[in-house]
Order: C-alpha cells, then structure tokens, then sequence
C-alpha cells in the first residue's frame, strides 16, 4: 500500500497540516457554501449538491509520492486509478467493490496519439457514447446502485440535456438496479446521432422529448426537484456533472497521459477543452496530488467567462454564446468554484499553474482543416479549441511539449467536420449498431405539470 500524507485544506489560513490517513479512514466533503454539514463520499454521491446548494469539496488532498507516478511498471493502470480513488471513497465502500467498480469504469482504451512535433492528443472518446462523460458516468452510475441496494431504496435520476450527458447517463446506468432514468430533451435540438443515444435504450432508461428547448427541460427539472408531491413519493436525484462522483473519476484521464508521455524529465503541458471546467478541475486536482502536469491550459469557446477572470480578476458570468463547440456553450461554469478553492482563492498561484484562453468559431474550423491537411488527423470541434491552445503556448514557450484533450469522438460532430474536411466520417461499428434500432420516446409539452403527472404515475 502506498503512504499517504493528506493535507488538510487549510490554505485559507495559510497553515498546511500533514496528517496519515490509512486508506480505511474517513474522508468527508464539506460544501463550498460553507452552510451545510460535511458528509462522506456515499452521502455526496446520493446528494449530488449540498441542501445549501454548495458544491462538495474533499477536506484532504492526498499526496502522492514521485514514485507512484514514475515507478509504475509493477502496477496496472486500474490498480493505480483504484489507488487515486481510494482515499475519496474511504470507508464508503469495501475495496473489493471500488475496484470492480474502477475496473469497469474504465473499460475502453485512452491512447495519447502523437498529430504533429511536440503536440499529441489524448483520445478521451473511446468509450460506448463516444465522448469523456462516460467515465464520470460509467463509475457514478455505478456508486449510486451500489449505495441504493445497501439502502434497499429505489432512485429515480432526472436529468434535462441538450445532447451528450444524456447518452453517457443513459449508457451509464442502463441496467443498473434499483435506478430508474428520466432523459429530458428538446425536440430537433440534438442530433440524429444523439437522439439514437438517448431514446433506444428502453429498460430502465425513459425519454421524454420535449416540445421545447434545452432551458425549458431545465427548468421542468428544477421544479421537480423542488417539488413536494414529487419529493413524497419518489427519491430523486441528479446525474449533474457536479456530482462529486462524476468530477473524481476523471482524474484518470491524466494518470492516463502521464502512464504514457514519453519524457519523464519534462512534464507535459496539458491543454482542455472547457465549459463546466469539471474535466481540467479534476486534471488541477491530481496535479495537487504529485502528477506531473507542467501546466494546464483551459481551452474555450466564445464563452470567456474564465478568461476574462485570469485577465482581470472579476468574474462576470453571462448568458452561454451558442457556438460549433457546443457542449462548452457554458456562461457561467459551475465547477470554476472548486478550482478557486484548490488554489486557495489565490488568483496569482492559480496562474502559474493554470491559463485559460478562448477561440472563435472560425478559428476552430481552420484548425479542424490544418490539422487534417496538414497531419493527417481528424479533431471534433472541441478537441480542436483545445489544439489551438496548445499550438499557441507551444509558440510563446518553444522548449514546451504537451497534448490536448480530445472529448468526443469527430463523428459526433459531423454536421460541423464534414463539410470542414470534404469527407464523410465513417460511422464507428458502436454506433453503427443502434442506428437501426427503434427510437421510444415520449413527446411531451414544456409544462412541469404534465411531467409531474408523468413521473407520479409510473
Ligand atoms: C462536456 C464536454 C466538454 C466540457 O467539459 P467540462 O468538464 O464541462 O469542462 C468538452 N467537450 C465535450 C465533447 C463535452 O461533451
């Protein structure tokens, strides 16, 4: 077992304590809100988001030695990401059970593909939906049923989407005991693709189209969370991307490029396409652990809210630009909080560490073309905001070396690619199988009171 030294997150007050935590001991996570109590990882994950509306933040960052991440030839890599997860969970679940659950978490490949001299991408989309969200997904779904059989309880996930966390969800707790699936999602507003994704499931996994837009399935959700009649006789609860157990697991992604980036002397530059900043939060976390990160660049979209902060120090959120890049279409990202928090509210500590920049979509549709002319390589509209960033630090800094993050698969984007690249994108075998299949799905008008009827009567 490895040695663990937990700073107590003390930096607000400057004072840094090193304590031991066995891997058996507990770990709590205090909302950011400061006015709820602090809870342990099985209360976070069934919560979601603390009663004051704070996110959850763990109260220890685990330290891990230059060894863990250099001398890992005795270790798979699932044995290494059981082992970064361990002291979250604690006493919440028995090892053997976080294990399988690690085990089957990360069931596809996360290759670092080398596109051109010093920049390569980390291929985060090999899952079953064809985007990242299907680790966070994958081992959350999992937590949750394990935690609702222990409680002998049913839960009802409700979740509105506007395309991609539907699919991960869906795919993610298909099947899964004790849970049963609501999809919300507005009518022509996703993709042929994604539409597929969310309505072919059956089970366990119910769709309701809406005749309506993504904010109208939000909003209907939100009354229902806020629901009495409902609340009575249903146990709700959200597959947000807040969810601690949805923001963790992805840690992995950059125990993932450290396994495989070839210069151990120099740390890669890590460069993320970013709308909620869950995906590079949880990257900054296990940089706070030991992983050897040189820094991280958060890519963004028109969406600016981030980059203007680092610019200015005020932090303005606005209503989301839609752009090519849409599952970044985010004004005002909810996980920016827990990075302030890791960095201890210290805007000048968390620059030499973190950068954050934004492109235009006629940029990103360049880099799409360069890139595939130039290297032979095929980036989805995310990815290549993402690319851009990473090309441009690589200019102001010329001995850097470093890869960007690759979120979706380009095919899910394909209305975007194709015409960009002058060819069609063959779709991959997975998807390819649930085109034919039936689509069920209920279509419903934008009113919280027929969902309410909907979810009472079943
Ligand atoms: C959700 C998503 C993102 C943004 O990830 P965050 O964790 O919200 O910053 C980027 N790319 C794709 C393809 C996504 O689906």
């Amino acid at each position: 077992m490895i040695i663990l030294f937990a700073y107590l997150l003390a930096f607000a007050s400057a004072t840094l304590i090193a304590v031991n935590i066995k891997s058996s001991e507990k770990m709590n996570f205090y909302s950011l809100n400061r006015q709820s109590p602090a809870v342990d990882f099985k209360t976070a994950t069934i919560n979601g988001q603390a009663p004051d509306k704070g996110l959850y933040f763990p109260e220890q960052i685990p330290q891990f030695g230059k060894d863990f991440f250099n001398n890992t030839h005795h270790h798979s890599p699932v044995e290494l990401a059981f082992q970064m997860m361990q002291p979250y969970v604690g006493e919440s679940m028995a090892e053997d059970k976080l294990y399988s659950i690690v085990e089957q978490t990360l069931n596809f490949p996360i290759p670092l593909v080398n596109v051109s001299q010093g920049i390569s991408s980390l291929e985060m989309y090999h899952g079953n939906t064809l985007a990242f969200k299907d680790i966070g997904a994958r081992f959350m779904s999992r937590c949750l049923g394990h935690f609702v059989a222990e409680e002998n309880r049913k839960v009802t996930v409700l979740v509105a989407t506007s395309g991609d966390t539907g699919g991960a969800v869906a795919d993610g707790f298909y099947g899964v005991d004790g849970v049963e699936v609501v999809i919300l999602f507005p009518s022509g507003k996703v993709s042929s693709v994604q539409k597929k994704q969310l309505t072919t499931f059956g089970g366990n996994i119910r769709a309701l189209e809406v005749k309506g837009n993504f904010d109208d399935c939000q909003q209907m959700v939100k009354q229902a969370f806020a629901d009495q009649d409902i609340q009575s006789s249903l146990f709700l609860t959200s597959a947000n991307s807040i969810n601690a157990a949805r923001w963790l697991p992805q840690q992995f992604f950059y125990l993932m490029a450290c396994l495989q980036w070839p210069d151990k002397e120099h740390p890669p530059v890590i460069s993320v396409p970013s709308g909620n900043f869950g995906n590079i939060c949880a990257g900054l976390l296990a940089m706070c652990s030991g992983l050897p990160v040189q820094h991280f660049i958060a890519a963004c979209n028109a969406n600016d809210t981030v980059p203007q902060f680092m610019h200015s120090g005020v932090y303005e959120p606005r209503q989301a630009i839609p752009t090519i890049s849409n599952a970044m279409d985010v004004g005002h990202p909810s996980n920016f909080v827990r990075i302030l928090e890791l960095f201890a509210q210290d805007r000048a500590r968390l620059s030499s560490h973190f950068s954050a920049v934004s492109y235009s979509d006629e940029a990103t549709r360049q880099a799409i073309s360069m890139v595939n002319a130039q290297h032979d390589y095929l980036m989805d509209p995310h990815g290549a905001v993402a690319y851009l960033a990473m090309k441009d630090y690589q200019l102001q800094h010329p001995q850097s070396a470093g890869l960007f993050a690759e979120t979706a698969h380009p095919v899910k984007f394909y209305d975007v690619v194709e015409p960009v690249v002058g060819k069609k994108i063959p779709l991959p075998p997975a998807i390819e199988k649930i085109m034919d299949k039936p689509e069920i799905a209920q279509v419903i008008d934008p009113s919280f009171d027929t969902l309410k009827e909907y979810l009472l009567c079943v």
